[in-house]
């Protein structure tokens, strides 16, 4: 794969097993997020944002564009802040559109110059399978439905340049997050596996591997799509992160 790959929120849980796939795969990585990766590796630059920030989040992308030819980018930064209705604020609804929809808009503007250019892009937005509805979601299955909205509509701007726009929804998965929230061995993480139709929480891997695939040069075919990683939960309605 050649040229660069921005990742952002690779300090952690899926956007890590992201970058360490890409890399392991030859590519060159860019990591965006507030805190240094917790690995090191020739081909791994990591550059400090807070992607919530719009005028932060355009002057990094706007200087990484400008040195470095990128071809790929996986907006991963994510917060899920859970509550029922009356316990949502505007401030959560803020934060939340600002970081999963705003920063990856203002990413995709500031990188699909290039990717035209070179007639080639694949860019990967991470949603999730509470895009569909989930109790206690008000605020973050908007913002990731808001994110599936807005790959169905770029895929249809960028098609004909040769960038695809997928994004790829994942179920529950054991990130460093979701141990927190349901310990293993806990009853509550028990509940979740109960409710799984595989019967299993998910690995970072399992999602960095449909990242992979749908950045590949020959995944050009693929564009527009949501990919669910959720063990089955986006059918059965139940259960899930
Ligand atoms: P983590 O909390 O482990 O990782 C989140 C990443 O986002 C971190 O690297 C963090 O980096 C980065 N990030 C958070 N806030 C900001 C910010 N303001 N600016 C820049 N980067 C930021 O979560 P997961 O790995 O579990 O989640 C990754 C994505 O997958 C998210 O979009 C999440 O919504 C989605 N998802 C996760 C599911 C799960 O079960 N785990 C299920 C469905 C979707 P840093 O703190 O260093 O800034």
């Amino acid at each position: 794969m050649e040229g660069f790959a921005i990742v952002t929120g690779a300090s952690s849980g899926i956007g890590e097993a992201i970058a360490r796939r890409l890399l392991d795969s030859g590519c060159n990585v860019i990591a965006l997020q507030r805190r240094p990766p917790r690995f090191r590796h020739d081909r791994l630059q990591h550059h400090k944002v807070d992607l919530a920030d719009a005028a932060a989040a355009q002057a990094i992308a706007r200087t990484i564009a400008a040195t470095h030819q990128v071809r790929y980018l996986v907006n991963n930064a994510g917060v899920n802040r859970p509550g029922v209705l009356e316990k949502a604020t505007v401030e959560d609804l803020d934060y939340a559109l600002a970081l999963n929809v705003r920063a990856a808009m203002i990413l995709i503007q500031a990188f699909s110059p290039g990717m035209r250019a070179a007639k080639f892009g694949r860019i990967v937005n991470i949603s999730s399978r509470a895009a569909l509805g989930k109790t206690q979601r008000t605020v973050y299955s908007a913002a990731k439905a808001g994110l599936i909205g807005m790959t169905r509509t770029l895929c249809l701007e960028l098609g004909a340049d040769g960038i695809t726009v997928n994004a790829v929804a994942p179920g529950p998965i054991a990130t460093e997050l979701f141990d927190h929230g349901h310990p293993p061995g806990s009853d509550k993480r028990q509940q979740v596996i109960d409710s799984i139709p595989v019967k299993r929480v998910g690995t970072p891997d399992d999602v960095a591997r449909v990242v992979a695939f749908l950045l590949a040069p020959e995944s050009g075919y693929i564009t527009g799509q949501t990919i669910f990683v959720c063990g089955g939960t986006s059918v059965s309605g139940s259960g899930g992160a």
